[in-house]
């Protein structure tokens, strides 16, 4: 896995943004992440949600993310901005940070969740409920000794997973065999 792909899967990020860059200064002892997105995608109006063409891009921000070991992770962007018919020219909503945080989303929950437990209570926590964003997990490992063996993911999640792979492999099963005479599938639409 390369740096880019591997800091998109730390991350979480997800489309349309992607990482463009991930530089390592040794003298602050920081990773910088940029992250960018393609010409012509469309963001939302952070006041009524509408979605809006890119009319241009705020200066570079820094949010601080989880750390790498030791490295503090420093998500870089430049926000860009729609111009709402409505409400004006406006930054629009990114998925990783609350409007004016310095900080990501995960790095504002892990903190606000981990940082309020003592050594002990970190020592002593059993399982860690959450959906099955790798970002939620990686936050995880970051607090919480042994966090492999501690995830748990809720039934409606694993259900919902379970039901793709069935979809897809009834899909997989159709296509394969809809050229062949006498293959009938139960329960497969024709
Ligand atoms: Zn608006």
């Amino acid at each position: 896995m390369q740096d880019k792909e591997l800091y998109q899967y730390i991350l979480g990020l997800q489309s349309p943004w992607s990482v463009s860059e991930v530089k390592l200064d040794m003298q602050s002892q920081e990773i910088l992440v940029r992250v960018e997105h393609p010409g012509g995608t469309k963001f939302c109006c952070p006041d009524c949600r509408k979605e809006l063409a890119c009319y241009d891009h705020g200066e570079e921000r820094h949010w601080r993310h989880l750390d790498s070991c030791q490295f503090k992770t420093i998500l870089v962007a430049r926000v860009p901005r729609v111009d709402c018919p409505t409400h004006g020219v406006k930054s629009a909503i990114v998925a990783w940070a609350e409007p004016h945080s310095r900080f990501t989303i995960l790095f504002e929950a892990a903190d606000a969740c981990f940082s309020q437990l003592s050594e002990e209570q970190i020592k002593s926590v059993k399982a860690v409920a959450m959906d099955m964003s790798s970002a939620y997990a990686n936050a995880t490992k970051q607090c919480i000794p042994m966090a492999d063996e501690k995830i748990v993911h809720d039934p409606f999640h694993v259900m919902k997973m379970a039901n793709e792979a069935m979809n897809s492999l009834r899909y997989y099963l159709f296509t394969q065999t809809r050229n062949c005479k006498g293959v009938v599938l139960q329960g497969t639409a024709t």
